[in-house]
């Protein structure tokens, strides 16, 4: 996808702080943060959102947890952390590739807004 920003970045066409990366998944810091850690981690397919997710392509979402699962590790994440995908316009998704908003260091409120 040319014009995805997330495949994009996922080029090197576009920088970001990566925190993890391996064949399947990339995490980079969030450039507007909602917490001191704030990744996103996404898969490097191109899914366009979380209702795009099939028996065929759901694979992706087990890497991209397995991902998460490594990166709570390394960043001592041990408190606790918040895994949230907004999916469609009105859950406030921006970005139609699959990702999923990784945050910690923070106490965060339940239930979120
Ligand atoms: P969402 O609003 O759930 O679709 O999440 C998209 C996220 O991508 C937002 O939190 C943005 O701050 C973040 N974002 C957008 N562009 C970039 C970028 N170039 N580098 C890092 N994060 C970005
Ligand atoms: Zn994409």
């Amino acid at each position: 996808m040319n014009d995805c920003l997330f495949c994009r970045i996922i080029k090197g066409e576009i920088p970001s702080v990566k925190v993890f990366e391996n064949d399947d998944v990339l995490a980079f810091k969030d450039i507007n943060p909602q917490a001191p850690f704030h990744a996103v981690v996404i898969p490097k397919q191109h899914i366009t959102g979380a209702a795009a997710i099939t028996a065929e392509n759901s694979a992706a979402v087990a890497k991209v947890f397995e991902a998460i699962a490594e990166i709570a590790a390394a960043e001592n994440l041990s408190d606790g952390f918040r895994v949230v995908t907004n999916c469609g316009e009105a859950a406030g998704q921006t970005v139609p590739h699959l990702h999923f908003h990784l945050w910690a260091r923070r106490d965060l409120g339940w239930p979120p807004g």
